[in-house]
């Protein structure tokens, strides 16, 4: 297949926000599809080039992609980084030095999409000593070839930053409509990616076995399924009347979550964001198959730091040392874990999907076998308000975060954030009520004891609507030394020769970052702002809104991407909510 065509999409969808257009443009690209293409062109639809749980990270660096636009061009380096700096993006530039290209290609072979995918699939495979030249020569022969239009998607695709605001909803709304003419078939494809979290293999089944290819999808080992996530209750009230009867409390730990596949000694961990997280916890991988009493699983648990002497569970934060790639083995003595297991998915052979929660707890306490490793979820079933403040306050006590609260009689609902699962957090020490997890978007350089780190953070929250990261505040509280430092290690390679398209900002940083980091904060009040861009014109026109005295937590949620930060939305409704409180005082 050309890869004209698929540029011509791309450049079509680029230019639109409207999501029926670009359910309409996707059903005409999906219509010219020949069937065994039509993976590739779901994956790089979304800017991958596998699902993400098989971590094929393309990964190429600005500069190295201003050294290949150089050679396809011979135009040089920093000619390019002025075109860069000038507007748009880097894939932009290209294309216009493209049309300036001194050098004539005598050879021309043809852009095909098979051709592309595999020369961003070996590029994405490169390791070792002479791998950035490699790269450099694969991309520029690419471009070589590719005409300007091309060129820039090529470019997007590689530096990651193809934005053209498809949801996977979206995708799988036009998938329905081109290959069974119903829209309202997405149901059955949305089932299909929920259990296989690989949208490319829904897409390849239905165009060519049809609805009944999709609909045989069930839950695979080895293959992760989408995680069952949880609405936010503010108080215990609120979660007797949404939850009503008799429900089961857990404690909601603050560890990483982990999806377990094991069959014998065969082990595999996947994260929140169904990324491989095998190599962070070999004790995991050593340790379980003990602990399990079944041929295969699918088990989900929570991985939380603990001190070994008093056995209480210690913050999230002690988690992130185990983040490196050597000396694993120290780290995991250093910091020692338990597993503690809540649902299980999958069991000798067979999913538990469909079980209620009753059903699928008395499967998980038969499956493993307690030991002061592998642990069950405190768990006790509550039918009042004050059973739930109770165990809130064991909870509490035990280190824990506060409850998740859960039915009873429902199944397990991968993929969706639905009212049968509610989690309830302790109330913060922060007036607001609740922590905000932030983008890192820009740093401000540090000076005394702060020199060589970034001592100032620039935060921002997520627009949903428009896919963006609106800055919010600035924080230059609450960081320890040995936070700065990590926080260091993590920004420094996400530095952007310039700022990413998708930040709006108004105030300056020293340096801009690929918004990617999330941390916590807490902060006394939000207040409307002339500067900060997060619900711009929501709540008064001109105006955004800021947060007030934000101070770290000291959390670093390596496990959530940026799309999963706090949104305008829940900003806000907590503004809301604070100007509900100040009113009904000022009443008294
Ligand atoms: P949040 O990240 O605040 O949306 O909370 C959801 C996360 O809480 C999950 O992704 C798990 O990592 C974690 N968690 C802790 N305890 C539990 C539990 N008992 N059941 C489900 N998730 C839990």
């Amino acid at each position: 297949m050309d890869f004209a065509v698929l540029a011509d999409a791309f450049d079509r969808m680029e230019s639109t926000k409207k999501r029926l257009e670009l359910t309409q443009y996707l059903v005409e690209l999906f219509e010219k599809t020949p069937q065994k293409v039509i993976s590739k062109i779901v994956y790089l639809l979304q800017g991958k080039l596998r699902p993400d749980f098989e971590g094929v990270e393309l990964g190429v660096a600005e500069k190295l992609a201003v050294r290949a636009i150089s050679k396809s061009s011979g135009i040089p380096t920093g000619k390019i980084e002025d075109e860069y700096k000038r507007g748009g993006d880097l894939g932009h530039a290209a294309s216009v030095i493209l049309e300036q290209k001194t050098q004539t290609t005598f050879l021309v072979e043809d852009i095909t999409v098979e051709r592309v995918y595999e020369t961003l699939f070996k590029i994405a495979k490169l390791e070792g000593a002479r791998s950035q030249d490699m790269k450099v020569k694969y991309i520029s022969s690419l471009l070589n070839d590719a005409n300007p239009l091309e060129a820039s998607f090529i470019l997007k695709i590689l530096l990651g930053t193809l934005r053209l605001g498809i949801a996977e909803n979206t995708v799988m709304d036009a998938l329905a409509i081109a290959f069974s003419g119903n829209k309202d078939n997405r149901r059955i494809l949305e089932h299909a990616y929920n259990v296989s979290s690989d949208l490319g293999r829904v897409a390849e089944t239905v165009s060519e076995k049809g609805l009944e290819g999709v609909e045989r999808f069930g839950v695979v080992l080895f293959n992760p399924v989408r995680p069952m996530l949880a609405d936010r209750v503010k108080s215990q009230k609120e979660s007797v009347e949404r939850l009503g009867g008799i429900f089961a409390a857990e404690y909601k730990l603050d560890g990483e979550r982990v999806q377990i596949h094991i069959r014998g000694e065969k082990v595999v961990l996947y994260s929140r964001s169904l990324e491989d997280i095998s190599s962070y916890y070999p004790d995991i991988i050593e340790r379980i198959p003990k602990a399990v009493q079944a041929e295969n699983a699918i088990l989900e648990a929570e991985a939380v730091a603990v001190n070994e002497n008093t056995g209480e569970f210690l913050p999230f934060q002690e988690l992130m040392h185990r983040r490196r790639k050597y000396k694993i083995e120290k780290a995991v003595t250093q910091y020692p874990i338990t597993v503690n297991f809540f649902d299980i998915l999958f069991c000798n052979g067979k999913s538990c999907l469909e079980l209620s929660y009753e059903e699928r707890r008395k499967k998980l306490e038969k499956t493993v076998k307690e030991d002061e490793y592998a642990r069950y979820i405190p768990m006790t079933i509550v039918k009042d308000e004050s059973d739930v403040e109770e165990f809130l306050e064991n909870s509490i006590n035990a280190g824990s975060e506060g409850l998740m609260l859960k039915m009873t009689d429902k199944p397990y609902q991968a993929g969706s954030r639905g009212s049968y699962w509610l989690k309830l957090k302790r109330e913060y020490q922060n007036e607001l009520g609740d922590s905000l997890d932030l983008v890192v978007i820009g740093g401000f350089f540090g000076k005394g004891r702060r020199t060589g780190s970034y001592g100032t953070l620039l935060l921002a929250t997520y627009d949903e609507d428009a896919d963006l990261f609106t800055s919010i505040c600035k924080v230059g509280t609450g960081f320890s030394d040995e936070d700065l430092d990590q926080l260091y290690q993590i920004l420094q390679p996400k530095v952007t020769i310039k700022k990413n398209p998708r930040i709006e900002s108004e105030m300056e940083a020293d340096v801009w970052f690929e918004p990617e980091l999330v941390i916590e904060v807490v902060a006394s009040e939000i207040t409307l702002s002339p500067i900060h861009k997060a619900a711009m014109d929501k709540v008064r026109k001109g105006a955004g809104l800021a947060l007030r005295f934000p101070k770290f937590t000291g959390k670093i949620r390596t496990e959530k991407m940026a799309d999963d930060a706090s949104t305008n939305e829940e900003v806000i409704t907590l503004y809301r909510g604070q100007k509900k409180v100040a009113h009904d005082k000022s009443l008294v």
